[in-house]
């Protein structure tokens, strides 16, 4: 294997457009690829939906021998395996659910060498029969899925998983690379070590899921709140997680009653009947399961639109796990959260049941988990903090804080001190409920008994809505200036607190917006640009059909964002088909004629445009307008020099390439990495300055922010500005 060779990373890009219809790297698998390539070992680390498995995949075909990759999901081997086959890439999984007659076969076609990656339990794995079997064929690469269940420091430790430290004596000489969507530096380093990689590249993607949509509410309602969202989704896919089995089974009653296609999941019903109903939402049979947290592990369902939390879950990472389930395809996809001091005190409660050394850490997430909900904060920005990474953006345009439909109050100095003044009247005894009632001027029977509606507190807040002063306690819990104590969460006024009511700090307070106030469009809104909806509900029928004759879900034959560029592009011949995203050379060959005759029918009886340009977005700003090269080995190599803040120049001159290559390289980098902030490398003024032209001329034309801009400002920076944008309304 030359390494480091351009021509090796060409051939990936070929094997990428010809097997997967792709013509771009999603960020890091470039990176992930190429130490497949190399032989280097790697602990890789990208989020849901990040493309962990393709860095493994598109390896496998360019290298010969056999890729043996170990995955804990033996329900998610046969999709994989399906999905892989239908792209045309020979693979195959050997495990417990198969005849001996199957076992055979796949080992005939093993030892043939006519299959390029084989799926293996590690249990199976390591067998010493089959361990001895796969010794004696070339092997190209390990590849361990879910890498974090070797570490007992990771959130799901498989005791099966740490006899894999084998591997390394077992195939010397051959890569071992882990794949995981959560681990912190800890578990990390502890794959590292379990696995005893030599020298392994660590190559660690965002946290952050940018084409999800976080909206956070308090739960006033659980039903009217559910079929809200329900609404903007009617026909998709989703998820509705509840704490309880009973909430489970009450919530899928209601939505059944109202014409819902929803199913239940939980550990109380049968496995069959389990079975039976994630398969029905797998293959689009039903839209929605409500389920409690035992659904998801070994889901792979990439169009899941809305993941909604009928309560709230008991820690960040749990949130981020359920929640990230949706949008795996890249596409715009919407988490809810309801929540209730109620959750609070559940959670709470089974925690004190609990283990006791485990009791404390777990508290503390149960309050992170809290104050995110009650928080003020970015939500984007809020979870990859609480993981430990910087938020690039100012804004996310993609939650209901920086959407605004949560409104900042006018007056929140007052309002705080109102409520903390009330707090201490009440000698800091009583809890949020009851407190906001005294605020609002309730004449509740308990109030009037205790003499609360004589204090001087009492209907400060006469004018408020009873549920919003409830949540300006809780958010004023969430910044620390108000504590809960006690068994029934009695409220008290913190040192910090004390600051605010010497007037000497402001809290930051917000009110619920009216739902009928326009919201910002969803940063990935514009992946319907173009899109005509009647054409994809048509072509989403056709892959249905496609789908149950061949007993796959529908998305191994298409993913959504695939339908959508049909019925954009609506193309009218093979050709103009196989530029579609998605589209490989065997789906070309498989379903071509068939889509286009039926995106022809419907486009003449609907007198649409056929053969549409794609509407112009960010790689037809580089030179090379569909088809571009992957980033070569030099732009690679100048991608972590761009990372610590070097210049265009410092680059060049450490590459000892011309500048005009290195700006090319940065480009690239901007887009790969999907750059949103381009401070380093052009000053804010001139920022500005681009950001105002744009904003006159738009961004299509470069030539024309360069003419308003009088010509003072270079192409460079136009084009450096530009992409970052692009990059953050993507
Ligand atoms: P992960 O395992 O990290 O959750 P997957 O490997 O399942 O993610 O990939 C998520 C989705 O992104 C899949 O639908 C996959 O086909 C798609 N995908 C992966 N790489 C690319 C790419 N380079 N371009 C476009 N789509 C991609």
């Amino acid at each position: 294997m030359p390494r480091d060779s351009e021509s090796t990373l060409a051939a990936l890009a070929n094997v990428l457009r010809q097997y997967w219809g792709y013509d771009r790297f999603l960020p890091l698998q470039a990176e992930a690829m190429n130490c497949v390539l190399q032989g280097r070992d790697s602990v890789v680390v990208l989020p849901t939906g990040g493309g962990k498995s393709l860095c493994f995949q598109a390896p496998a075909v360019c290298l010969p021998g056999l890729a043996l990759v170990v995955s804990p999901l033996i329900s998610l081997m046969k999709d994989q395996v399906d999905s892989l086959r239908n792209c045309g890439v020979p693979a195959a999984f050997a495990n417990s659910t198969q005849s001996a007659a199957e076992r055979r076969r796949v080992a005939d076609d093993v030892r043939a060498g006519r299959l390029r990656l084989l799926y293996l339990a590690p249990e199976r794995l390591l067998t010493e029969g089959t361990l001895e079997f796969l010794q004696s064929v070339r092997v190209s690469l390990v590849a361990i899925d879910e890498a974090h269940c070797i570490s007992s420091w990771g959130h799901d430790f498989r005791p099966e998983y740490r006899a894999l430290r084998v591997l390394q004596e077992a195939f010397p000489g051959v890569g071992i690379h882990a794949y995981t969507a959560t681990a912190s530096e800890t578990v990390r380093r502890d794959i590292a070590g379990q696995l005893q990689l030599r020298d392994p590249e660590f190559l660690v993607g965002s946290f952050d899921r940018p084409n999800l949509v976080y909206k956070v509410q308090r739960r006033h309602d659980r039903l009217r709140q559910i079929r809200e969202a329900l609404e903007r989704h009617r026909g998709e896919a989703g998820i509705i997680y509840c704490i309880a089995r009973k909430d489970v089974d009450q919530t899928t009653a209601a939505l059944q009653e109202l014409g819902y296609r929803a199913l239940p999941y939980h550990a109380g019903l049968s496995d069959d009947e389990r079975r039976r109903n994630q398969e029905a939402f797998i293959e689009d049979e039903a839209d929605t399961i409500v389920a409690t947290v035992a659904f998801g592990m070994g889901i792979d369902k990439p169009n899941v639109r809305y993941v909604i939390h009928a309560g709230m879950p008991k820690s960040l990472e749990h949130y981020q796990q359920e929640s990230g389930r949706a949008g795996r395809d890249g596409l715009e996809a919407e988490c809810c959260l309801f929540y209730s001091g109620a959750d609070y005190g559940v959670w709470k409660r089974i925690i004190e049941d609990s283990e006791p050394s485990a009791r404390e850490g777990a508290l503390k997430s149960l309050s992170a988990m809290l104050n995110f909900c009650s928080g003020v904060q970015c939500r984007h920005r809020a979870i990859v903090a609480y993981f430990g990474q910087q938020y690039p953006a100012a804004t996310c345009h993609a939650c209901d804080v920086c959407l605004g439909q949560l409104d900042l109050v006018a007056e929140p100095l007052t309002i705080g001190q109102k409520i903390l003044s009330c707090v201490m009247r009440l000698q800091q005894r009583f809890g949020g409920d009851y407190t906001a009632k005294v605020l609002n001027g309730s004449n509740d029977q308990r109030i009037l008994q205790l003499g609360h509606n004589r204090l001087s507190t009492w209907g400060l807040l006469a004018d408020e809505n009873l549920r919003t002063i409830r949540d300006w306690i809780e958010q004023l819990v969430s910044q620390e200036f108000l504590v809960k104590v006690g068994e029934y969460n009695q409220l008290q006024v913190t040192p910090a607190g004390w600051r605010v009511l010497r007037g000497e700090v402001t809290p930051r307070l917000l009110r619920p917006a009216r739902p009928a106030k326009a919201a910002k469009p969803a940063p990935s809104e514009d992946s319907w640009e173009g899109v005509d909806r009647g054409l994809f509900d048509e072509l989403r029928r056709l892959r249905h059909e496609r789908a149950a004759a061949q007993h796959v879900p529908a998305y191994i034959v298409f993913g959504d964002a695939s339908l959508r560029d049909m019925a954009r592009r609506r193309p009218s011949s093979l050709a103009g088909f196989r530029q579609v995203n998605g589209v490989g050379d065997k789906k070309l060959a498989d379903y071509g004629q068939e889509f286009v005759e039926r995106i022809v029918a419907y486009c003449q009886a609907n007198q649409l445009p056929l053969d549409v340009p794609p509407p112009a977005s960010v790689p037809a700003l580089l030179p090379e307008p569909r088809l571009r090269p992957p980033p070569g080995v030099t732009a690679l190599t100048a991608f972590p020099l761009f990372r610590q803040g070097l210049s265009v120049e410092q680059v060049a001159q450490r590459l000892a390439r011309a500048p005009s290559t290195a700006r090319g390289y940065l480009c690239l980098f901007i887009q790969q990495e999907r750059i949103t902030d381009p401070s380093p490398w052009v000053d804010p003024a001139t920022v500005a300055r681009i950001v105002d032209a744009v904003g006159q001329v738009g961004a299509e034309r470069l030539k024309a922010v360069f003419d308003v801009l009088g010509g003072q400002v270079s192409y460079e920076q136009i084009r450096i500005v530009v992409l970052c944008m692009k990059n953050a309304d993507v």
